[in-house]
């Protein structure tokens, strides 16, 4: 539903009124370290949030847990609509983020004007808030909004391992899935490449390269040779790159490599390149009848590709935009995410409805406050078109 004019100005009003609320819990939950790899770290960042959500949305009608060892837990959260719509959307939120334990003490969280700076205020923390406070509005005011299903997961930045069969349920369920990761210079994300990490390894045959300089095989000549391979069947403009990444191989200068190994990453915009490539690395080959090849690994994360439905969900967001005074660009990038596999499942996916700013991964990642406000007040208008 369309919010009428009268709403769309109370929206506003409530929401530029939570502006330092907002501004203070980002600070709060940037300052709590939430590394991928560290457990007890993203537990308390978990119960941030949690706390939070219950002080903004309310009481989760539901909650189901996956737990598994080595990973932070992943937590879906059930907010049922109060205004009695049947729809439900998916909301996407990872908590986790690329910066190791102490990253802080050197890159405190800090504030200049418009601008917050500080480990994963972009990637993706400042999504969560603004969908908790945008909840928030969205309820006091009584407005139209779907049922939101809200996941929480914390290891997206090492794969969703873990966490996987979690979104996969959820998605399932069915209704549209908002992906509340950063937009890309203020424009979401109806398409991502599929990401693949694959392991090459060739086994030659030792000898002392001396004496035998004809006998046994080379694992660092079969690699470089498949390195040459590898690059050369990228297709940039198809939107395929292979790269590989780390080579390592051999024990001494006077020794035939018995063994060596590549680490590669492999990044396409269709299933039809994705197939090539499986293609590719299931032709991999030596050259030398005594040494052998061995390929591991594949897709970490499926394409998303822009479907019809995907299609659709954004150009009712534009709309939505555009009634609120913006434009709402689309873009498709190389990056992947959690949308990859609800796109896979067939959901609309709309994804980058979180922070606006720039620096991904980077050591300068930043947000705009103001940014801030006008996403809360775009997530609480399309929650009502959504519903
Ligand atoms: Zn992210």
């Amino acid at each position: 539903m369309t919010l009428s004019p009268t709403d769309r100005a109370a929206m506003r009003t409530a929401v530029e009124a939570r502006r330092d609320a907002m501004v203070d819990d980002l600070v709060t939950y940037a300052s709590l370290e939430t590394p991928s790899d560290d457990v007890d770290l993203l537990e308390v960042g978990l119960a941030w949030i949690e706390a939070f959500l219950g002080r903004t949305a309310g009481p989760a009608a539901d909650r189901r847990v996956r737990v598994v060892e080595g990973y932070g837990d992943t937590v879906a959260l059930d907010f049922p609509s109060p205004t009695g719509s049947a729809e439900w959307v998916t909301a996407l939120c990872h908590y986790d983020t690329v910066w190791a334990e102490g990253t802080l003490a050197e890159w405190p969280v800090t504030i200049e004007g418009d601008r917050m700076t500080g480990p994963g205020v972009f990637d993706m923390k400042s999504g969560l808030v603004q969908l908790g406070h945008a909840l928030a509005v969205s309820d006091a005011l009584g407005l139209p909004r779907p049922g939101v299903r809200l996941l929480l997961n914390g290891d997206e930045e090492v794969g969703s391992i873990a966490s996987r069969p979690s979104i996969e349920e959820e998605v399932g369920r069915g209704g549209a899935v908002l992906v509340f990761e950063s937009a890309a210079e203020g424009a979401v994300k109806t398409a991502r490449k599929g990401v693949g990490i694959f392991e090459v390894q060739a086994f030659g045959v030792e000898v002392h390269a001396g004496l035998y300089p004809r006998a046994g095989a080379s694992a660092v000549d079969e690699m470089a040779r498949l390195v040459l391979q590898l690059h050369g069947e990228a297709d940039i403009d198809a939107g395929t790159s292979i790269n590989v990444g780390i080579v390592q191989g051999g024990t001494r200068t006077n020794v035939r490599a018995g063994h060596a190994r590549a680490m590669v990453d492999v990044r396409v915009t269709t299933a039809d390149e994705a197939a090539r490539v499986e293609r590719l690395f299931a032709s991999l080959t030596a050259h030398d009848p005594l040494a052998r090849v061995e390929v591991t690994g594949g897709w970490n994360r499926p394409v998303m590709e822009r479907s019809p439905q995907t299609g659709a969900l954004y150009e009712r967001a534009a709309r939505v935009a555009s009634d609120l005074g913006f434009e709402l660009r689309e873009v498709s990038v190389g990056g992947a995410s959690d949308g990859n596999f609800a796109a896979a499942l067939g959901a609309a996916v709309l994804d980058g409805v979180g922070g606006v700013g720039g620096g991904a991964h980077a050591r300068h990642e930043w947000i705009s406050l103001d940014g801030m406000v006008e996403r809360t007040e775009f997530v609480t208008a399309l929650f009502a078109e959504l519903a």
